[in-house]
Formats: C-alpha cells, structure tokens, sequence
C-alpha cells in the first residue's frame, strides 16, 4: 500500500501541515514501487529519518516509460494544443504560488536551506519559470523557407517523445522547474527522478500537476537511486531525450549511455569551480557583499558558486579584512530560524566530502584563515571558510567543493588573472567587480564560461540561457533556448506544380 507522510511544521517562520503519498507518480497514480521497497528521506539538520518514500527500479521506469509514450501518442503530444497546454501550465503556477509556503517548508526539511531562501529564490524562481515556460507553449513554430514558386516549404518544430530527467539535491524544485516548464510547454512527455537525498518537493508537486489537470502518463516521477533508476533511464530505447543536472563525472555517464543505447539527445548541466574577480578599481563594500553570497549562499551548494576569488593586490588586504568580517557574521543555524543564513549541508556524503576537501587544503599547505570545522554536534553543519595561501594546482582551488568553501587568491596583473581564471576543465559562470566598464565587459568577454556576472553574482532569470562552457555541461537552460531541447525540427516540402 501507498504510504502517507504527514508533517506538523510548527516553527518560528511557518506553522503548517504537510500530508500527500509517498509512492511513484506514474499514469497518474501513486503506486508502491515494482519491488515494494523504500528509501529513507533524512532531515540533514538532525541526521534523523523523516519518512521513507518509494523506491523505483528498473522495471518501473519500463512501466513509466510506456504511460508516457500511451499519453504522447494520445493526449499530449501533437494531440494537444499549444494553448490547452499553456493553460495548464498557468493553473500548475498558480496551485504552486498558493503552496509556496508548504513547498519551501519542505524543501528547508529536506535539504536544509533555509525556509526563508527557499521562498524568495528557490520557490519563486521555480514559479517564474513555470509561469514563463507557460507563455512559451502557444508561441512555438516553425519559419516558411521561400525556394521556388512551384514549392511550399516549411518547418515544423515538432515534441520529441519521451523524455528522461535527472536532477541533483542542491536546488530540488527548481532544478525539476527548469526541467518541467520547457519540456511540457513542448509537448513532450517525462520520467524524472528527483535525488534520493531530497525528494519530497517532487512528490508533492506531482499532487499539483495531478491537481493542474495534466492528463495521465504526461509526468511521471520515479524515485529512486542513480545507479539503478538513473542508468535505466539514461540507457532506455525508448527514451529519446535525456537531460540531466548533476555532477560532471555522472555527466559522463549520462552521455556514454546515451551513445551506447539509442543516440538519445543529451543536454547536461555540470559542475563549476567559478572565478570572482575584483581588480583594484571596484566598489569594495559591493564586491565584500556580493563575493560572500557568491561563495556561501545556499551552503555554498550551487553551480555556480563564484569559490575562487582573485582580488588584485591593491586592495587585497583591505577586501580580506572586510570580507572576513562579512563572512564570520553569517549566521549558521537552524533552517526555520528568522536569522539563519546558512543551514546544515543536505546530505552526510556531502557534509564527509566538503571535510574531507578542507583537509586537503590543510595538507597541502594552504592557510584557514576563517572556519574549517564542524558547527555544532548534532547535523551536518559546517562553519563558513575561506582558505588564503593556495597554490594553483591544489585540490581546494581547481575542483568543485560544493561547501561553503572559499579561497581567495591575490594577483597584480590583468592578463595573468584572465589566464588563471580560465585555467580550469570547468566553465559554468564567473564574475567581474570593476568600476571601470571597459575594463569588466572586456573581462568578461574573456572568460570561458557560459555566464559571466558583471557586479552582482547569482542572477538568475527564467528568459536568459544558463550553461556551461567546456566539462560544465552542453546546451543551455531557461529561455527560448531550452525549447530547442524539447523540439525536433521536421522539414516539410510540398509539389505545388514542379513536374519532373
Ligand atoms: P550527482 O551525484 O551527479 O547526481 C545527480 C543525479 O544523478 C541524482 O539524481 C543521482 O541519483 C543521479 N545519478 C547518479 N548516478 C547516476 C547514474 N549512473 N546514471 C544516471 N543518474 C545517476 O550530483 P549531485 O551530487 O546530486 O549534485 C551536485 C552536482 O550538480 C554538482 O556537481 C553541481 O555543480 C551540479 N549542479 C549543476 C547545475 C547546473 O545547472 N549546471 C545545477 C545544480 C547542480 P542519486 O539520487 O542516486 O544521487
Ligand atoms: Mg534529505
């Protein structure tokens, strides 16, 4: 039988009730996994277990894989409209918009970021785009190419099929936000497996989908682990799409299964390892805020965490002091405190990896010059840290800590810090501090990565593209861009009288 999960949130910034099934969404219908076993969901902030949700295997994604194919030759697909499901999409919004609270609660359970970032940006975020994708789905078309006047010929931008989506635990509901939106407003159909560390955020949207009145099979949500239920996704025949957020080496995965199956169509949105760079000439106190919430917001948890700061030597000693300052003053607490900048790390993996990451910084010489221990005994809370006296090949500046983990690195020289800011197999974003404008927009111009920030860092918007360039992953999110995921371009010629 399908369990419920109950929860009474009775806390300083929300006091709710949160109750819906725990089982697979597929066809419409909460059901038990094909092997009737579970997955414990933790609160990072406690260590203890909140509930147990379903677990899929391979076999469900089959079952999955076939509701959803059922519904795109039948319900959805090129049988539906581009204003019934523009609708849909506005009503799912709007049911999100009325649960927001409810849904950032969870997401601060699940993941431990705090309830008061889960609703300005994650939620928000997560509801713009929805709402934006919901504007795109009754203004897709194709061009008329003029050739001759004894031919008509056009294109059509055609949903793909089935599509599969995998998503990380650092930003649950936006990540399947950014998934969803372009994807439906297409018309194709989903399985998507949200992170085992995080899933209910996804489990409770499928009530809302459900509710939104999204005909059976069009989303189907399967959680489960990567290895088992992610392979299977990423290696499906019948599966003709794959996009995927996550880390770079399960990138790889995603795209070598792919390869080896059907050829499906990958986009892959990776790691980074993000330089902030602040020359000389730039608002110091702006750049102290900025660099701070650049490399410590959400845990330091996101993409694109600008976590390797080079400040230039003219101002470095100053920037040190006042960003130490700005650092040592963010609050690290419970999630559901009014005050809480920072919340335990979402998982104990990761909590073990960012610590085993700062011990490698400590081994290899580098200074702690703020923080580098645990805060508190009970969850997996880390104290903000920033690490000066690095090297450029050391571990803790060249790879993804995914931790509230910074170092800061000085440089004299323009060329020189282009040159190290590039230096790395990731290009996801980066930033520039400069009052002098020539001086930031030809920075940033020089940068490989797929954004660069002007300053401010952080900004997302549901209309500008988001991707990576090298190892950060292939194609773009958000925007008219992510419809070309979703669309298979079909050319269309047609004999008006051209006689052979
Ligand atoms: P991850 O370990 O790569 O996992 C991502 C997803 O892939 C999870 O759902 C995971 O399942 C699944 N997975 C694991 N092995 C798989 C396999 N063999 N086949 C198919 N799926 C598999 O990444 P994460 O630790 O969740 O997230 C952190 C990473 O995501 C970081 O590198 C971060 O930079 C990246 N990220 C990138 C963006 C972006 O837009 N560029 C945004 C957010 C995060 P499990 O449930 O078993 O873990
Ligand atoms: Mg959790």
């Amino acid at each position: 039988m399908v369990s419920t999960f109950t929860h009474e949130f009775n806390t300083p910034v929300y006091k709710g009730r949160a109750s819906f099934s725990t089982g697979l969404y597929i066809n419409g219908k909460f059901v038990e996994g094909s092997d009737k076993t579970t997955i414990d969901v933790i609160n990072p902030s406690t260590g203890k277990v909140i509930t147990k949700v379903a677990e899929a295997t391979a076999k469900d994604v089959d079952i999955a894989v076939d509701a959803a194919q059922k519904a795109f030759e039948t319900t959805w697909g090129l049988n539906s409209g581009g204003a019934e499901r523009s609708k849909l999409l506005g009503k799912l919004a709007r049911l999100m918009e009325e649960h927001q609270q409810e849904l950032a609660a969870l997401e601060a359970l699940d993941n431990g970021k705090t309830f008061t970032w889960a609703m300005n940006a994650d939620t928000a975020v997560a509801i713009d785009t929805i709402r934006y994708y919901a504007g795109w789905a009754d203004k897709i078309h194709g061009q008329v190419q003029e050739t001759d006047e004894k031919k008509l010929t056009y294109s059509r931008h055609e949903p793909i099929g089935v599509v599969g989506q995998i998503i990380p635990w650092n930003f649950p509901l936006l990540m399947m936000a950014w998934k969803l939106g372009p994807a439906l407003a297409t018309g194709n159909c989903i399985v998507l497996k949200p992170s085992e560390f995080t899933p209910l955020t996804a489990i409770r949207m499928c009530e809302l989908i459900h509710q939104a009145g999204f005909p059976p099979g069009v989303f189907n949500l399967l959680t489960g682990y990567g290895s088992t239920v992610g392979a299977a996704i990423a290696s499906h025949m019948k599966i003709e799409k794959i996009a995927f957020t996550g880390s770079t080496m399960v990138g790889r995965k995603i795209m070598e299964a792919a390869a080896k199956s059907n050829l499906k169509n990958v986009t892959l949105e990776l790691g980074g390892k993000n330089p902030n760079i602040i020359f000389n000439d730039a608002d110091l106190d702006q750049a102290v805020n900025w660099a701070a919430h650049g490399s410590y917001w959400n845990h330091g948890q996101a993409c694109t965490a600008g976590s390797r700061i080079y400040v230039q030597s003219g101002v470095y000693d100053e920037f040190l002091a006042k960003f130490t300052e700005k650092v040592r003053s963010l609050k690290v607490g419970d999630p559901f405190a009014v005050d809480s900048y920072q919340g335990p790390q979402a998982s104990k993996v990761q909590y073990d990896r960012i610590m085993n990451f700062i011990q490698s910084g400590k081994d290899q010489g580098a200074t702690v010059h703020l923080g580098g221990d645990r805060n508190g005994t009970e969850g997996y809370y880390i104290n903000p840290t920033i690490f000066t006296n690095t090297t450029p090949n050391m571990k803790i500046v060249q790879e993804e800590i995914f931790g509230p983990v910074g170092v800061v690195i000085k440089f004299d020289d323009e060329e020189d810090v282009i040159r190290q800011a590039n230096d790395t197999v990731f290009g996801l974003a980066a930033a520039v501090f400069s009052q002098n404008i020539t001086r930031a927009i030809t920075t940033a111009h020089r940068l490989k990565a797929g954004t660069a920030w002007i300053n401010c860092v952080n900004q997302i918007h549901s209309n500008v593209p988001f991707g990576g360039f090298k190892q950060s992953g292939i194609g773009r999110e958000l925007g008219e861009y992510a419809l070309h995921n979703y669309t298979a371009v079909k050319a269309v010629q047609v004999n008006l009288g051209y006689v052979m």
